[in-house]
């Protein structure tokens, strides 16, 4: 049973205070998922400041831009520390089965391989993690809450930046020259891997052209992986 967060309307706490009290409550047990944008430069940084052995993790698709790679590596010098790394264990098998280039015939089940199911096991020991989803980066997240149980993998999740903008994450930022992903200055407000990202503002370089809004990570999208 995972330890439970004090109660409090935490609408109207802070970025820093959500952060705070998931490292309080939840010590050793509760990991910032990051993919290496704006959000997770402000988090790492949050949280890094308060505990510097926090756990990181991130999902490595194996399809990352080199920018993203080049930022994770900046990030563990600067913090000195290893961010935890969870990617497909059948990905040599699930890519000889559907053929490499899955993001194009069904990107789909290409991000249940390389993102939901190393997202699962990672979540798997954790009573809390944390997240740098934003309300205003499109409508299937307007409505996050800055903390709430998830259901779908029973343990707890903040978005400290749910009621951020872009404006108020570069001005963290830049006053504190955190590292950022150089992606950013080249037109991609969102990034995630090669394939499925062009620039452009918000998510809309994320799948362009596709139905597909969301990986599967935020919200249920179902998809069968096969073992
Ligand atoms: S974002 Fe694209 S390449 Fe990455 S896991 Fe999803 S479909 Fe595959």
């Amino acid at each position: 049973m995972a330890a439970t967060l004090p109660e409090r309307d935490w609408e109207t706490a802070s970025a820093e205070e959500i952060v705070a009290a998931f490292l309080e409550t939840f010590p050793g047990q509760v990991s910032l998922a990051c993919s290496f944008q704006k959000e997770e430069a402000v988090l790492l940084d949050m949280l890094l400041t308060l505990e510097p052995k926090a756990r990181v993790f991130a999902l490595d698709t194996h399809l990352l831009f080199p920018e993203t790679y080049a930022v994770w590596r900046e990030v563990e010098q600067r913090y000195k520390t290893k961010i935890e790394v969870y990617e497909g264990p059948s990905l040599g098998r699930q890519i000889a089965t559907h053929g490499d280039a899955l993001w194009a015939s069904n990107p789909t089940l290409c991000c249940a391989i390389r993102k939901v199911e190393p997202l699962g096991r990672a979540l798997a020991d954790l009573d809390g993690w944390i997240t740098g989803l934003r309300r205003d980066q499109s409508p299937t997240r307007a409505n996050a809450p800055k903390v709430g149980w998830d259901e779908q993998h029973e343990l707890w999740k903040a978005n400290p930046l749910a009621d951020w903008d872009d404006a108020r994450c570069w001005e963290y930022l830049r006053a504190r020259e955190l590292p950022y992903n150089e992606l950013h200055d080249k037109g991609y407000a969102s990034i995630g891997c090669i394939h499925c990202t062009n620039p452009g503002e918000g998510r809309e370089g994320r799948w362009a052209g596709l139905d597909k809004t969301e990986c599967g990570l935020h919200v249920d999208e179902p998809a069968e992986v096969t073992a």
